[in-house]
């Protein structure tokens, strides 16, 4: 178990997760690791919270207070800009949700997200 999985608001996390990285212009299948998530973890003071492949991650170094911390970072963070936009979950992970018998549960909680996953990959 451990972290393969998790809930972070409306979205999953974990390497248990496939997902495509959220560069706009890449279609690169990645996962939800923490290995992809800007800023070198999902919950990053640096990152934006979204998972790039290698390509899109930069080795940048900010400054904080007197030293510097460096961390992997989309182009966006790296230059203190707004994040680009979320992707839709990746449709492997939505068909997953919507018909693994580990999620029947969730399902019958979630029926209002359950639907909006459902009509994002119609
Ligand atoms: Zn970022
Ligand atoms: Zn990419």
């Amino acid at each position: 178990m451990g972290y393969q999985v998790y809930q972070v608001g409306d979205r999953w996390g974990g390497y248990g997760v496939p997902a495509v990285c959220e560069h706009p212009k890449c279609n690169e299948e990645i996962d939800r690791g923490i290995s992809y998530a800007c800023g070198g973890e999902p919950f990053s003071e640096y990152g934006c919270d979204r998972y790039f492949c290698g390509e899109h991650r930069v080795y940048h170094c900010f400054n904080v207070g007197r030293g510097r911390e460096c961390v992997e970072v989309c182009e966006r963070c790296a230059k203190k800009r707004d994040s680009f936009p979320y992707k839709p979950e990746h449709p492997d992970w939505v068909k997953h949700l919507l018909t693994d018998v580990s999620w029947k549960k969730w399902r019958k909680n979630n029926s209002k997200k359950v639907k909006e996953l459902a009509d994002s990959i119609k």
